[in-house]
């Protein structure tokens, strides 16, 4: 099994080492920040190796754009740009960068698509897919989470994304069927009510394992005839999709 991990090593034989996106310093302007994202992109902008394909342009673009620094708590903004996840509060955590950039990937984003995300968080990766596609419905069951990354997205300009409060575990069945379904946190398994409110033809990528050693990134395909596939793509770690709803 693959890990995106295992790029680091000959990352680091060619120079390219995780220091070279240099901290920034809270009080540094605007411009810091965005030399700092420059910085960060480059670096992963081989992010599909592990799969053996090309970076697509329109996700480095949206890399580029989005102001990560401003998704994560103060204090941690002069690691924004570093290429791992950071805590954002409520024991939860934004994820890191290249592995944002791989699930975008393997979700096929187009103009126009529809898509659900199952674990606001922060809301970066739905500030991502945002200039990607046509409208992203994102569901966060931490109510403290929502209401941020609601505040947060709007005051970005976010304006095709809508967050609510609740759990994801059953979709969003007033707005199905989704052209695509990404689901940020690691599930026992694939629930059902997201199967039936994906599109034919459409993705869901989804973490799946019962412990957090054995989670597998997942991406299951329905084809026009709703017979569904699946592809383990790596290994990986995300905090577990829960079934309570929080405060
Ligand atoms: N995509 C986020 C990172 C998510 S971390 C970002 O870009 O910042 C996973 C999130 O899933 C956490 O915020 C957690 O509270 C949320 N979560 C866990 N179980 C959930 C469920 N059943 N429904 C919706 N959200 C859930």
């Amino acid at each position: 099994m693959k890990n995106l991990l295992s790029l680091l090593p000959a990352l680091a034989l060619l120079g390219i080492g995780p220091t070279q996106a240099a901290a920034v310093a809270p009080a540094d302007e605007a411009g810091e920040y965005q030399a700092a994202r420059e910085r960060l992109v480059d670096f992963i902008h081989d992010y599909p190796r592990a799969i053996g394909e090309r970076p697509d342009p329109r996700i480095l673009a949206a890399l580029r754009q989005v102001p990560r620094h401003l998704f994560v708590p103060e204090a941690a903004r002069a690691e924004a740009y570093q290429d791992y996840p950071l805590p954002i509060g409520k024991d939860q955590t934004i994820s890191q960068p290249s592995l944002v950039a791989l699930m975008t990937h393997l979700l096929r984003p187009k103009p126009g698509d529809v898509i659900l995300e199952v674990g606001t968080g922060s809301g970066y990766q739905a500030a991502i897919l945002s200039p990607l596609v046509g409208k992203v419905y994102s569901i966060e069951i931490v109510e403290a989470l929502a209401r941020q990354a609601t505040r947060r997205l709007d005051e970005l300009g976010y304006g095709n994304v809508q967050v609510r409060h609740g759990d994801g575990y059953l979709g969003w069945p007033e707005h199905a069927p989704f052209d695509g379904i990404i689901v940020t946190a690691g599930a026992p398994h694939v629930p059902k009510p997201l199967l039936d409110q994906l599109k034919r033809g459409g993705h869901m990528v989804i973490p799946v394992g019962s412990t957090l050693a054995n989670q597998e990134l997942k991406v299951i395909t329905k084809d026009q005839r709703g017979r569904l596939s699946e592809r383990t793509i790596i290994g990986v770690r995300f905090v577990p999709l829960t079934r309570q709803v929080r405060g």
